[in-house]
C-alpha cells in the first residue's frame, strides 16, 4: 500500500466503524472500495497480515464468464468490464490482458457447452460454439479433435488478483476509507442477537454492522462464535512452463475439460497451468508441489500444445480454495446475529467476480438487498434446504 495507506496501517486503531470489513483478501478490498462509493464515511477493514496474502495472492486470475448458472455468468460478465477499464474507474492497474478463452470438451460434455453458450449468449457474452477449423484457426498451437466441442470468448483473459485488491484498498483509502495491517480480528462481538463490534489483537472496535471476508480462514473464524460453516480448503496448484517463444509466441487461456486442467499464458515468455481440487487442512497443507502432478501435467500440456515439449518447468505456487459443497460462495445475512455479513467460499471463482460481490456486498449491506444482480441463489439457508447451485460439468472449478 502506499504512504497514506501505510499510516492509516501505522495509526491507533479506530475506536468505531460504520461498517468493520474482517479480511483484506480481494472480497474485502472490493467491498471496502463499493461501500465508499455507496457513501459510507468511515468503513474500516482489517487484515492481519498484509493485503492479498491469502488467496487472492496466488490466483490464477483468469477472467472467463462461462458458468452454468446465470447469477454468475452476469457477474463474471460485468466484472470484466471492471478489469479492463480498472485504471479509469479505480484510478490503479488491474493487469488485464487480453488473451481469449477457449473451453474444450468431449463428447459428455458437448450438450452442457452447448446449453451454457446459448444462455451466455442470451445475457450479452461475447462468446460462440467454434468448428473444429474456425478453432484451429484462432489456436493453431492447440491440438484439438474432431470428437471434441470448442467455445471462445475474444474479450476474456486474465490480469493481477493482487493489484486489483491493492488497487480497490488504495482507492477506498484515498476516498476516506481505512485499512489496518496486521490486525487480527480475533472475535465478533455480539449481544442480544445484535453485533456490537469486533475484538483485536490491537483492541476493540464499536460497529453494528460487520461483513466476513476471511478466505479459506473462514470456518475457523465462524468456529469463533460457534457456528458450523460447509467450507472446506481445497489445494491447487499453479505450475510454470517456460514456454518456447520462438515456436508459441503466445496462446489463449484453455480451459482443458477433458484433460482436466486450464492453462494460459503467465506474461510474455511463461504458461502457467492450474491443476488439482483435493480437499486439505489449512494449516498443514502442503505448499509445494507435487512432482508426480508437475509430470503429468507437464505431459498433458504437451498433448495439448505440442511444441511445449521444448519447454521446461520453471517453478510456479500453490494454494487455497474455500470451497463449498456446491462449489459456489456464500452472500448472505449471518442468521441469528443482526448486523453481521459473509461473503465467502469462492470455490475458486473469487477473482472473476469480485468487482461485483463488492458492488453486491455493499448494496446487501447497506440497502437490504442486493439490486445490481439478484444474489438470493448464493444464500446461507441453501445447503440445509438443498436448494443448491448446479454445474454442467464434471469439473468442478468450472462450475
Ligand atoms: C491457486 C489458485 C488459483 C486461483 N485461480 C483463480 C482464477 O483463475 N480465477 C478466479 O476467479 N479465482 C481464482 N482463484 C480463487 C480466488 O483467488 C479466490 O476466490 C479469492 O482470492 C478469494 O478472495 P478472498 O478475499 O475471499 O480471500 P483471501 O484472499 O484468502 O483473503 C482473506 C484474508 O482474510 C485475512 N484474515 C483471515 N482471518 C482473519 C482474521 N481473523 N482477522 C483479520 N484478517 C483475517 C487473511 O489474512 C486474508 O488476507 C484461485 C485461487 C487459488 C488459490
Amino acid at each position: 500500500m502506499d504512504d497514506k495507506a501505510n499510516n492509516e496501517t501505522d495509526s491507533k486503531l479506530p475506536k468505531t466503524a460504520d461498517v468493520v470489513i474482517i479480511g483484506g483478501g480481494i472480497i474485502g478490498c472490493s467491498t471496502l472500495y463499493n461501500l465508499i462509493q455507496k457513501g459510507v464515511k468511515n468503513p474500516v477493514l482489517l487484515e492481519r497480515d498484509v493485503i492479498g496474502t491469502g488467496s487472492t495472492g496466488r490466483s490464477m486470475s483468469l477472467a472467463r464468464m462461462h458458468y452454468s448458472n446465470e447469477v454468475t455468468t452476469q457477474m463474471a460478465l460485468e466484472s470484466l468490464y471492471w478489469f479492463k477499464n480498472f485504471e479509469e474507474l479505480v484510478g490503479h492497474p488491474s493487469g488485464f490482458v487480453q488473451s481469449g478463452y477457449m473451453a474444450i470438451v468431449g463428447p459428455d460434455g458437448s450438450k452442457a457447452m452447448q446449453d451454457n453458450v446459448a444462455m451466455h449468449k442470451a445475457l450479452g457474452v461475447n462468446v460462440d460454439i467454434l468448428t473444429l477449423e474456425e478453432a484451429s484457426e484462432i489456436a493453431p498451437m492447440v491440438n484439438l479433435k474432431e470428437t471434441e466441442t470448442f467455445c471462445y470468448e475474444p474479450e476474456s483473459g486474465y490480469a493481477d488478483a493482487y493489484a486489483v485488491a491493492a488497487g480497490f484498498g488504495r482507492r477506498a483509502v484515498e476516498l476516506g476509507g481505512t485499512i489496518c495491517t496486521s490486525t487480527e480480528v480475533e472475535s465478533v462481538i455480539i449481544d442480544k442477537g445484535k453485533i456490537k463490534g469486533v475484538k483485536t489483537n490491537k483492541g476493540v472496535i464499536a460497529s453494528d454492522t460487520v461483513l466476513i471476508a476471511t478466505g479459506p480462514w473462514s470456518q475457523k473464524f465462524f468456529q469463533t462464535f460457534d457456528m458450523d460453516m460447509p467450507l472446506q480448503p481445497v489445494r491447487h496448484q499453479v505450475i510454470l512452463i517456460r514456454r518456447p517463444t520462438d515456436l508459441i509466441p503466445s496462446h489463449p487461456a484453455v480451459a482443458d475439460i477433458v484433460g482436466g486442467l486450464s492453462f494460459r499464458p503467465d506474461g510474455s515468455n511463461l504458461t502457467a497451468i492450474g491443476v488439482g481440487e483435493e480437499d486439505t487442512d489449512l494449516d498443514t497443507y502442503k505448499q509445494g508441489h507435487d512432482m508426480d502432478v508437475v509430470a503429468e501435467s507437464f505431459e498433458k500440456l504437451v498433448a495439448r500444445m505440442p511444441q511445449m515439449e521444448n519447454g521446461f518447468y520453471q517453478g510456479g505456487w500453490v494454494g487455497l480454495f474455500t470451497c463449498t459443497p456446491d462449489w459456489h460462495p456464500i452472500l448472505d445475512r449471518v442468521p441469528g446475529i443482526d448486523g453481521l455479513f459473509c461473503s465467502v467460499g469462492f470455490s475458486g471463482h473469487g477473482f472473476k467476480l469480485s468487482p461485483l460481490i463488492g458492488t453486491c456486498m455493499a448494496e446487501l449491506i447497506l440497502d437490504g438487498k442486493a439490486t445490481s444482480i439478484n444474489i438470493d441463489q448464493l444464500n446461507i439457508n441453501r445447503f440445509e434446504t438443498g436448494e443448491l447451485m448446479n454445474s454442467r460439468y464434471g469439473l468442478k472449478v468450472l462450475a
